[in-house]
């Protein structure tokens, strides 16, 4: 998880690794761990995170880092000659599993994070600059604004490569979310004695609007369009066997590469709540977590790609990638990314 001891401890492994090779290492002031193989100008950067969600399996974000590795040693041993410094960065917190927010180490390096985010961001009851705090981390403002390039493997973490036998999908761009928390409030009563025609149940009416978000994206789907929307939390706060349910929280996440689609299923799955609420006489609550802009990724950073799968001759298609990665901040900063 991130700013965890077991994070801190993968990230002191892979120090170690950096240290074996003889390269320069260091933690910067929010926890990313660096590791500087030296040249001249701009350096060009090799990031992903070790931490990951469960049952995510070996190879999240851990695939990225061994393959930086894996770079470095190559160089190192062939002793090409490299004109660029090369950058491991280790980064802290991708997975929004403990703060509900992406991308934390590589937002706070690239300043594209709130700072208010450090004290609203929350854990039970430890905010995010105190888990950051016991980390052994000193929080600095220094951010890194440019590098030559930004490079991250990353597995494909979906069955479009798998299918079709292909090693390498070239990322074109990177698709981004929006989230929200909905809560749903209803009216509390006895699951013995309330009649159905007169319950104002926060289940039911949770329910009914889940489905009909699948509904929704179904209908997108057969049009053509790549957008997906996932309810994948689902609370019933104090819930009981025999009690009616007076609130019902449920988190979405809807995403697209393509932004206009984006908002406007956004739009129209927002309108069929409200509908819903309406109907069922319940109310709603809607809490914006997160907004995103999805990206294109640099022509020239695919070409080189695509050149060496050639060279090689490893099979390789051009593809979006659904899931959000640290390369989306560097690709925001302007950095050609890939
Ligand atoms: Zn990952």
């Amino acid at each position: 998880l991130a700013y965890s001891k077991e994070e801190t401890k993968a990230h002191d492994y892979v120090k170690k690794v950096l240290k074996a090779l003889s390269l320069e290492t260091k933690v910067d002031s929010f926890g990313n761990l660096h590791g500087r193989m030296e040249g001249n100008g701009m350096p060009i950067i090799i990031g992903s995170h070790l931490d990951t969600v469960k049952n995510g399996g070996r190879y999240d974000g851990s695939a990225g880092i061994v393959s930086g590795l894996e770079v470095i040693r190559c160089i190192k041993e062939s002793k090409i000659k490299f004109k660029h410094p090369v950058e491991l960065i280790v980064f802290r917190g991708e997975e929004s599993r403990r703060f509900g927010k992406p991308s934390l180490g590589s937002r706070l390096l690239t300043g594209l994070i709130s700072k208010n985010d450090l004290d609203r961001l929350k854990d039970n009851d430890a905010t995010l600059r105190k888990a950051i705090r016991d980390c052994g981390i000193h929080l600095g403002g220094s951010t890194l604004n440019s590098a030559k390039a930004y490079l991250e493997l990353h597995i494909e973490q979906g069955d479009i490569l798998d299918k079709k036998k292909i090693q390498i999908g070239i990322v074109t761009g990177i698709a981004s979310s929006v989230r929200y928390k909905i809560t749903v409030y209803g009216r509390k009563g006895h699951s013995g004695t309330t009649p159905m025609n007169s319950r104002r149940d926060a289940v039911d009416g949770a329910s009914e609007m889940i489905l009909a978000r699948e509904k929704i994206l179904m209908a997108e789907h057969k049009k053509g369009r790549a957008t997906v929307a996932t309810v994948g939390i689902i609370n019933v706060p104090s819930g009981s066997i025999n009690v009616i349910s007076g609130k019902v929280e449920f988190y979405l996440d809807l995403r697209d590469i393509d932004i206009k689609n984006r908002d406007e299923t956004e739009k129209l799955i927002l309108k069929t709540f409200d509908r819903i609420a309406k109907k069922r006489k319940l109310q709603l609550k809607y809490g914006l977590l997160e907004r995103t802009m999805p990206v294109e990724l640099k022509r020239d950073v695919q070409g080189l790609i695509e050149n060496s799968c050639k060279k090689l001759k490893i099979k390789h298609i051009f593809m979006p990638s659904g899931a959000s990665h640290d390369a989306i901040y560097f690709s925001y900063k302007g950095i050609p990314t890939g």
